[in-house]
């Protein structure tokens, strides 16, 4: 049957449709269906829809769509806010791009070193995908050319609006051709962005998902507690609810840190992520929260920002974001791709009375009180998280490590969770009573024919 959300009714390559049902990609979501028309039509896009909505393939899709193999150069560039937000996109372009050999994709972001960018860069590529800072620093070294870019994209708009980027991104367009198409993606519609549009695009088609409160099954409700009691209304939300995993957002640094700590003194297990940390530290903690070897994130809006977790179960506010935008940014990450999803807002009572101005639709009161606190409540994960140095550079592949476990170690795979395998390290996720097996297997023996360092994350 052809249904009008069909990818199949697109011009596309055929083997791309192959490739999008591999990824389970049977349907259009609705900003997909919208746009990529416009956009394949080589149109300026001018797209909002909301967090979790697809955006990503909307413009993957049409970028590889018309990429030419061939021609070894850089066609398209992708600006992201942040490196984490680069790193997915580009991970969603070389998942679409697998239905035709040899595209290839390059990040630039900044917190890595130039060198290995400015050797990659020799080599060539079809899509960048970077964040400001370091595209420009690569035009100012004269090591990116972007004379050949034929579809520029600005993800998530807004983001790099408030995070200052306007002047970036006017100087990274200078060195482009001014004949290209551009499209512009956004969460949110507010007017800088129209203003931006109107300074980078030429004739663009504005398409507005509306917000449809129930298309993401998210269930909000606030609690009004005052200041000094929101550690507990927290743990008896925790203890209510027990969700699988959650996010809880606070809008200081040193609050995340704070807050991960008193959990944990409750054995509720918690890891804090924020600006503060090294890139490495952050991936630890990233790598464990998805891979279910830890339940509970601390975070600030920054950074959480651009992170992709499928399914969350929960969003918890525990400081009232500092407008309606971030709380829609915020909420907006539970239930993501039709899964349902609860996020709880907390406020005090001055907040309380004012969240009218603030909260532009309909909410529902809960009563503190209404909570029970549950005795001897913790909450653990299922696994924890063993590190091995060694990755992509030592040639390890995922079947590897799952072939010294199951094989060597004995563990059934059923007890082996997700593998995660970086340049220099890799991470493996086992059930927390196989764990101590599988560290000693792997600490005595070898992978590839070599031994490697390993450890647990604690
Ligand atoms: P956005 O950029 O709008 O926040 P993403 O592009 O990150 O959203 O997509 C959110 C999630 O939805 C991702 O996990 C992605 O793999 C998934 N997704 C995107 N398009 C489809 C589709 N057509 N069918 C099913 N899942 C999809
Ligand atoms: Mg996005």
């Amino acid at each position: 049957m052809n249904n009008e959300n069909d990818f199949s009714k697109l011009s596309i390559p055929r083997e791309m449709l192959k490739t999008l049902s591999s990824m389970g990609y049977d349907k259009m979501t609705p900003i997909q269906s919208q746009s990529l028309p416009f956009v394949l039509d080589g149109k300026d896009v001018l797209a909002q829809a909301k967090t979790g909505s697809g955006k990503t393939a909307a413009f993957g899709i049409g970028i590889l769509s018309k990429l030419d193999v061939k021609k070894f150069k850089i066609q398209s560039l992708v600006i992201c806010p942040t490196r984490e937000l680069s790193e997915q996109v580009a991970a969603e372009l070389r998942n679409i791009a697998k239905f035709q050999h040899n595209i290839k994709v390059l990040t630039l972001c900044g917190g890595v070193a130039f060198g290995p960018q400015l050797g990659s860069l020799r080599h060539g590529a079809h899509i960048v995908v970077g964040t400001p800072g370091r595209l420009l620093g690569h035009l100012n070294k004269g090591s990116l050319d972007l004379q050949s870019v034929e579809i520029l994209v600005l993800d998530e708009a807004d983001r790099m609006l408030d995070m200052g980027f306007f002047e970036d991104i006017q100087k990274i367009i200078s060195y482009m051709p001014t004949k290209r198409q551009t499209l512009l993606f956004s969460a949110t519609f507010p007017d800088e962005i129209k203003d931006l549009a109107q300074s980078v695009q030429t004739d663009s088609v504005s398409i507005e998902t509306i917000t449809n409160e129930e298309a993401n099954n998210i269930v909000e409700y606030f609690y009004k507690t005052p200041k000094r009691e929101k550690f507990s209304t927290l743990t008896k939300i925790l203890g209510e609810h027990n969700p699988l995993n959650v996010i809880i957002f606070c809008n200081t640094k040193i609050q995340t840190d704070e807050i991960a700590k008193e959990l944990r003194q409750r054995d509720i297990d918690a890891l804090a992520i924020n600006g503060d940390l090294e890139q490495y530290e952050r991936v630890d903690v990233l790598v464990q929260f998805v891979n279910k070897s830890c339940r509970i994130l601390v975070a600030t809006d920054v950074a959480a920002r651009g992170l992709d977790i499928k399914e969350l179960d929960m969003v918890i506010n525990y400081d009232l974001p500092n407008s309606f935008e971030i709380y829609t940014h915020r909420t907006g990450r539970t239930a993501r791709a039709g899964k349902e999803g609860v996020a709880i807002t907390l406020c005090d009572e001055y907040e309380a009375d004012k969240l009218d101005e603030y909260i532009d639709k309909k909410y529902i009161f809960r009563e503190k009180d209404d909570l029970k606190e549950k005795r001897n409540f913790s909450m653990q994960p299922e696994n924890k998280t063993l590190v091995i140095e060694g990755g992509k550079k030592n040639k390890i592949r995922a079947g590897d490590i799952l072939g010294a476990l199951t094989k060597e170690a004995g563990i059934k795979s059923v007890y082996i969770g997700k593998i995660d395998i970086f340049d220099r390290q890799s991470y493996v996720a086992i059930q927390k009573d196989y764990i101590a097996k599988a560290y000693t297997q792997l600490k005595i023996g070898k992978i590839k024919g070599k031994n490697f360092s390993v450890w647990v994350l604690e």
